[in-house]
């Protein structure tokens, strides 16, 4: 494999080459380089995204328990490392997943997609009181999951009023998730697609504002076949099933989205993480190129 080297300086002569050192942690040689004119050295792990990790060895093991369901702290016992560790290589992973799945969606910015699906799956942070909306926009037929959003809401029903005690008034960022998704989507998706979804109010009026040529169908909700998996719908064919199919993945390949777990969210950001890490095994591995 060639490694690309960059250099920290942008001077205009090449960097000559100066010495080498060992790299413990994956028990390589990495060449030495230095700038003629400024003197600066650096190597071919400068700039890298696994830069000064010391248990990149370990990164792959990581992310295929992190998409097998097991717990960071179960994941920490397994590799004898410091759950610190693991909790660190998450965000690492949702980064470096993150990339690859904008790499991933440059070929829709050639051929840009025509049939979509977008729905919310609801989860929660450290309580039931403090749920989550998972914004998701899958293409029809592929499965590919083109973008997703994280955002809080406030909690309805029976746990509205507890909520409200418990924990104060609790924002509703479902719009705002919304309209990020679909700004940024634009660039991916025809002006003139068609959209489904469920009949949410918010949707229809949303989409208008950043896909005025789209045509968009609404279809009515129905209730889920299994417990523990709504997203899979009882009674025969189902018109939101791309969405409805990604979503259920989802929800068995990530721990912390799985009905009466142990394992929950505490922080949306680390949601994002693993959702990152997730979406981009789905796009590239779960579903048919
Ligand atoms: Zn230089």
């Amino acid at each position: 494999m060639r490694i690309k080297i960059i250099k920290p300086c942008s001077c205009s002569q090449p960097p000559v080459k100066t010495g080498s050192f060992f790299r413990k942690s994956d028990s390589k040689y990495i060449q030495r380089w230095k700038c003629p004119i400024c003197k600066k050295t650096f190597s071919a792990a400068t700039g890298n995204l696994c830069f000064a990790q010391k248990k990149r060895r370990l990164n792959p093991l990581i992310q295929k328990y992190l998409l097998g369901k097991v717990s960071q702290r179960r994941i920490s016992i397994f590799l004898k490392i410091n759950r610190k560790t693991v909790a660190r290589k998450v965000i690492f992973l949702g980064l470096k997943h993150h990339l690859s799945r904008i790499n991933y969606l440059e070929k829709y910015r050639r051929q840009k997609t025509l049939k979509l699906q977008f729905d919310d799956m609801i989860t929660f942070e450290h309580t039931k009181c403090k749920p989550v909306a998972i914004s998701l926009l899958v293409e029809e037929g592929s499965r590919k999951i083109l973008d997703f959003e994280v955002s809080s809401i406030a909690a309805n029903g029976r746990l509205a009023e507890i909520s409200r005690k418990k924990y104060g008034k609790r924002e509703d960022h479902r719009r705002r998730g919304w309209e990020k998704l679909f700004r940024r989507t634009q660039s991916i998706i025809d002006e003139k697609a068609h959209f489904k979804s469920d009949e949410y109010p918010l949707y229809a009026d949303v989409l208008r504002k950043y896909f005025p040529n789209s045509t968009h169908e609404q279809f009515k909700g129905r209730k889920g076949c299994v417990v523990g998996q709504g997203e899979l719908k009882a009674g025969g064919w189902d018109p939101l099933f791309s969405l409805n199919h990604s979503a259920a993945m989802i929800r068995d390949g990530l721990g912390r989205l799985v009905r009466k777990t142990w394992c929950t969210t505490k922080r949306l950001d680390r949601l994002r993480d693993q959702l990152e890490i997730y979406i981009d095994y789905h796009n590239r591995v779960l579903t048919p190129p």
